[in-house]
């Protein structure tokens, strides 16, 4: 795979070309619907399923990649796994008493994921491979109307349920385009190359980054990892369930319950220190210092290991098997800064030239300037995009933004979490999305929009609140502030609260039309 094929359509690689654009368009009429769902990750088939649930079926899903799981489908790389445990990882209304351990790897929450699509009947109304192109407010008559590599759709409503960590972010670094050997992106994974007895660069040290490097480590000949900003590692308290144990969670009344509300709370908890005061994050600084010294036998290295930065303001991660990686002679850690990519090497800031066959990208996602937000274009003509560049990210909720009547987004601006699962704050959207429907057809409105002072005030409430927080304050730069300097990303703090806020639709912050 080469740096340009990294923007393909999810999944390409591994089924396959995508469709281009152009080549698969339906001509005709726009298949018109009540509502149209962009993506089918978590969020987007949590709705689907809602409004089966509700009784409608007026809507369809549409989903660039070949099937649903979005972010878990399409992040297929060695060691791939989540850092939330499984009982609280999954759908209130779909636990899966049969997890094999406390943490899931990927092919088991994509696993869970298609059974619970499969169960709810969901798949026709779905359509896959289908990339969305544009999405135009077209007045009070139409509706959106979207263009899409199938062809056109109208709908009165159009949820935005793309996701945040989708479109992989590949740095901006001089000859990228001429290397000669294969890349990888995180979330683009070409599982058509074989990494054995090859000299691999790993760029970035984030979540997906610290699960890669021990996974592929014992195969390669040689690892190189490249660091910018040391991250704060903890240990990962994951342990195969004994059957007893699923036997348990299926058979004990109240038992998988019971369990999940534990882990939910211990987690909640956690958001005191993060969201309020992150002096309290101090005696865990400590803890993860100690790990370090204890998993890394070279004081120089472990130097070159140890963040400077409040612990949180980056996420944390969690790993038992990171630090022992550098221990291994053939494992270099490289903090030099790349300069240059050449065909066959990478250059860093101190002149040295690292021959490489194979570089994995682990440098994230485009959070806060999703190209998506350049598709979607609102009441006054302007794109998402244009519309954040000006004001910044503000959005209602999570939810709703003035100016994009009947839009609706799950797991939109400020809904991120640092501490718990993001399915319950998806859940708690979609409640807030279907009680907006709910009035719709009730009462037969033709328009929701919410209102502009109400999204202002609401907004600096919410970075009132977060500029307490440690990712404010922690003195780190992270993909949680935008290019404004905001942060746009995290919920500043209990997920319960975001739920009560969610829990009902406050017709009241909306212009409506009859
Ligand atoms: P990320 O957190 O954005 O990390 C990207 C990494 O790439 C950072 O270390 C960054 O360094 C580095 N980087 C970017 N440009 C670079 C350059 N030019 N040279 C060197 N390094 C560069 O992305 P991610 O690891 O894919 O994780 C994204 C999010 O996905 C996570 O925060 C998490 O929410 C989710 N995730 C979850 C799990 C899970 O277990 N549930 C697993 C993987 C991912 P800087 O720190 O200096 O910017």
């Amino acid at each position: 795979m080469s740096a340009s094929d990294i923007h393909t359509t999810p999944s390409a690689s591994r089924t396959g070309p995508a469709p281009a654009p152009s080549a698969a368009r339906r001509k005709g009429p726009a298949r018109r619907v009540h509502t149209l769902v962009i993506g089918s990750g978590l969020a987007g088939l949590a709705a689907a399923i809602r409004f089966l649930r509700q009784g409608w079926d007026d809507f369809l899903v549409l989903d660039r990649g070949h099937g649903v799981g979005g972010t878990w489908r399409d992040n297929t790389y060695p060691g791939a796994a989540c850092d939330v445990p499984s009982h609280l990882y999954s759908y209130s209304f779909a636990l899966n008493p049969g997890w094999s351990r406390s943490f899931s790897p990927q092919p088991e929450i994509q696993a869970y994921i298609e059974k619970v699509a499969r169960r709810h009947r969901v798949h026709d109304r779905h359509v896959f491979d289908c990339e969305v192109l544009s999405a135009r407010w077209q007045g009070e008559d139409e509706g959106w109307h979207v263009e899409t590599s199938q062809g056109a759709f109208a709908a009165t409503v159009l949820v935005g349920a793309f996701g945040a960590l989708c479109e992989p972010a590949l740095p901006d670094i001089p000859g990228i385009e001429t290397f000669a050997g294969d890349i990888h992106h995180s979330a683009r994974w070409n599982h058509d190359t074989d990494l054995t007895g090859k000299r691999v660069a790993v760029v970035g040290t984030g979540a997906s980054a610290i699960q890669i490097v021990p996974a592929i480590a014992p195969r390669v000949a040689e690892l190189q990892v490249h660091q910018r900003t040391a991250p704060w590692v903890m240990p990962r308290l994951d342990r195969p369930y004994s059957r007893a144990e699923r036997l348990a969670c299926r058979f004990v009344p109240f038992y998988q319950r019971a369990l999940r509300s534990g882990i939910y709370w211990a987690h909640e908890a956690q958001a005191i220190a993060l969201a309020k005061v992150p002096g309290l994050l101090k005696p865990v600084e400590l803890l993860a210092r100690a790990k370090l010294r204890q998993e890394v036998r070279d004081p120089a290295l472990r130097r070159r290991l140890r963040p400077d930065y409040r612990l949180g303001c980056k996420r944390i991660l969690l790993s038992n098997t990171y630090y022992p990686t550098f221990n291994l002679d053939h494992v270099r850690l490289v903090t030099a800064g790349i300069t240059q990519i050449r065909e066959k090497s990478l250059v860093t800031a101190d002149g040295v030239e690292h021959p490489t066959d194979v570089i994995v990208f682990a440098t994230g996602f485009h959070v806060t300037d999703s190209p998506m937000y350049r598709r979607i274009f609102g009441k006054d003509g302007r794109s998402l995009a244009d519309v954040f560049d000006t004001v910044g990210r503000k959005c209602y909720k999570g939810t709703a933004i003035a100016g994009f009547p009947n839009m609706f987004l799950l797991v939109g601006p400020n809904t991120g979490l640092g501490h718990n699962s993001m399915i319950f704050m998806i859940e708690a959207q979609v409640n807030y999305l279907v009680g907006a429907l709910t009035l719709m057809k009730r009462q037969g409105l033709r328009t929701v929009e919410v209102r502009e002072p109400a999204q202002e005030a609401y907004y600096r409430s919410v970075q009132e609140e977060l500029s307490r927080s440690v990712w404010n304050t922690g003195g780190c730069a992270s993909w949680y502030l935008d290019k404004h300097g905001a942060n746009t990303t995290m919920w500043p703090g209990f997920s319960y609260t975001f739920r009560r806020i969610t829990r009902t639709f406050d017709a009241d912050a909306y212009h409506i039309s009859r």
